[in-house]
């Protein structure tokens, strides 16, 4: 029986983590800049809390500062645009993120496209996502190019393979799918409308998962050793009061089948973060002309 490797996205991201935090003390010892991350974030939503505790905690391990704005969730668009205002023309600030998803009454495409682009780390704004649909320069989503790495990594090549990527939304499988088609991929992209979606998995040597529904790929509907990146997280009960964490994939269904599998957790979420502070130090350096680091 085939052997599934257990892809590390922890392991994998701190490499990352570590080339990032060089090109830090680099910038710091050549021209004395501190790269800066600022987070954004409306209402006391206590997950969205954790996530942007998380971020700015990474950024001060990798020498880079972190700044967060707090404002309520009923804090009128205007006001909120007036604040990005404030962080576009702010030097300190190389990197800006307004932690979603947004109050009903906020219009997430327009708070976006409000960020300048050259601070745009999650690679969000219109601008940045045509650079990356024309193949230009652009500060790239960080899940999808964290999936990217980790895929690099698991089947050194990936040009011609059938990568079938389970979800449309613009923050995971639409980038996604830009970026395995700019690896020459040949790219389906799955979605609620999509028709007998086990078949289409079934002929997949990558398997990007990104739905949002526990265990929703069986193990049954995998290539023999495809590659499975799983995406997803989602808390399902288990007995009593207490839940667990599972991705969108069945993981113990795909053992023995699947080439290699991202686990939830420590798969994909390590390096979303990573790749979140490697956006910011690449748009340190281009912000100020300066030839980038291998990251
Ligand atoms: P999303 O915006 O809710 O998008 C979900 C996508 O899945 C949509 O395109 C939807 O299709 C499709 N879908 C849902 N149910 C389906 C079904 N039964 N059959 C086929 N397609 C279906 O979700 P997201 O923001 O992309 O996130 C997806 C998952 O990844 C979530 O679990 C999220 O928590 C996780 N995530 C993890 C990280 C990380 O760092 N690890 C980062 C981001 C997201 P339609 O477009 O037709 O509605």
């Amino acid at each position: 029986m085939l052997v599934t490797k257990r892809i590390d996205g922890k392991a994998r991201a701190d490499i990352l983590r570590v080339k990032v935090a060089t090109a830090a003390a680099d910038l710091k010892a050549a021209s004395g800049v501190v790269p800066g991350l600022c987070a954004v974030l409306l209402g006391d939503d206590p997950a969205s809390q954790i996530y942007v505790r998380g971020k700015g905690k990474a950024a001060l391990a990798a020498g880079i500062a972190s700044y967060q704005r707090n404002l309520p969730a009923s804090v009128s668009e205007a006001a909120l645009l007036g604040l990005l205002a404030e962080l576009n023309s702010d030097e300190r600030i190389d990197g800006i993120l307004v932690q979603l998803p947004l109050p009903g009454h906020i219009d997430p495409r327009r708070v976006i496209d409000a960020i300048d682009p050259k601070k745009d780390v999650d690679g969000f704004h219109a601008q940045n996502v045509g650079h990356l649909w024309a193949g230009g320069k652009t500060l790239v989503p960080c899940t999808p190019y964290g999936c990217l790495l980790l895929l690099r990594g698991a089947l050194p090549g990936l040009s011609g393979a059938e990568a079938v990527v389970l979800g449309r939304s613009n923050i995971v499988g639409k980038p996604m799918a830009a970026l395995l088609l700019a690896e020459n991929c040949t790219v389906t992209l799955v979605h609620s409308k999509s028709r007998d979606i086990p078949a289409i998995v079934r002929r997949a040597d990558i398997v990007v998962a990104a739905l949002g529904r526990p265990e929703f790929v069986r193990g049954d509907w995998l290539k023999p050793g495809a590659i499975v990146i799983d995406v997803g997280i989602n808390r399902i009960p288990i007995e009593g009061e207490k839940t667990r964490l599972v991705g969108d994939v069945a993981f113990a269904e795909a053992q023995g089948i699947a080439g290699a599998i991202t686990p939830v957790p420590g798969g994909v979420g390590p390096m979303t973060i990573a790749c979140l502070l490697r956006n910011t130090l690449l748009a340190a350096y281009r912000r100020r002309g300066l030839s980038e680091p291998p990251l």
